[in-house]
């Protein structure tokens, strides 16, 4: 861990969460989690557009192939995106999962904080060396219906290779081979460097890095204590 904790009081009314980390640091489980316990709704851009891909509206026909490739969206696009999915004056805490993901994305959400009247509470980085995220990376399933991510290994579902909240079949991400994996892990090495140094520098205490490398089990209980949620 190299940020402080948030203090109590920012813990409190922590309402809005971004959530950083390369492929296969756990960051999409992390959320999940944090979502079924605290009442977050995730916003999850690649999530997002995995379903309009799937729906093939002009957004999934546009940007399917970038996806299938591990390129990264332009970003207005993912600017579109969001605003067609986040509303002014909602209630609900949100946690960002893959976003923003490029300095080019850092105005995009300011812009929607202005928007939609609110603001970040905290920004948190999983940390995880490269090795280690493309070893967790084999093994990986997700539920084609509700996105739920699993791990053979490391988070089986209860019923091998059905979904817990579901039953359905689990599957593997088509950008999940051992090739696209190289080329995200790669645009993700190009990217996170100089977006996670302007946080780190404008938000202080706000900026959390967590290591990322123990159990699924270990990282949580890392990534609540930091933002100072009790379970
Ligand atoms: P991962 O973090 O493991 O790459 P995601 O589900 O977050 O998985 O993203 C999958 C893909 O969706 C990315 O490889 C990229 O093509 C696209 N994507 C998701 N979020 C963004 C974003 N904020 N900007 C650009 N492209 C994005």
């Amino acid at each position: 861990m190299v940020g402080g904790t948030l203090g109590v009081e920012a813990a409190l009314s922590l309402a809005h969460l971004v959530i950083f980390g390369r492929p296969g640091s756990g960051k999409s489980s992390l959320a999940e989690r944090l979502g079924a316990d605290f009442g977050y709704r995730l916003i999850r851009t690649g999530e997002l557009l995995r379903e309009a891909v799937r729906r093939q509206d002009s957004l999934g026909r546009q940007v399917e192939s970038q996806l299938k490739a591990g390129q990264l969206v332009p970003d207005d696009l993912i600017g579109t995106l969001l605003e067609t999915n986040l509303v002014a004056g909602n209630q609900e805490r949100l946690i960002f999962d893959g976003f923003p993901r490029t300095l080019g994305q850092v105005a995009i959400l300011e812009r929607i904080e202005e928007r939609c009247q609110l603001s970040i509470d905290a920004y948190v980085d999983i940390h995880l060396s490269l090795e280690l995220a493309a070893r967790r990376m084999t093994g990986r399933r997700v539920c084609p219906k509700c996105a739920a991510t699993y791990h053979l290994i490391n988070r089986p579902p209860r019923v091998a290779e059905r979904c817990d909240h579901d039953g359905i079949m689990l599957i593997s991400r088509t950008d999940d081979s051992a090739e696209v994996v190289a080329i995200r892990q790669q645009i993700y090495e190009q990217h996170s460097g100089p977006l996670l140094a302007h946080y780190r520098q404008t938000m202080g205490a706000k900026f959390q890095e967590i290591d990322g490398s123990g159990t699924f089990a270990e990282v949580y209980q890392s990534l609540c204590r930091h933002l100072g949620l009790v379970g």
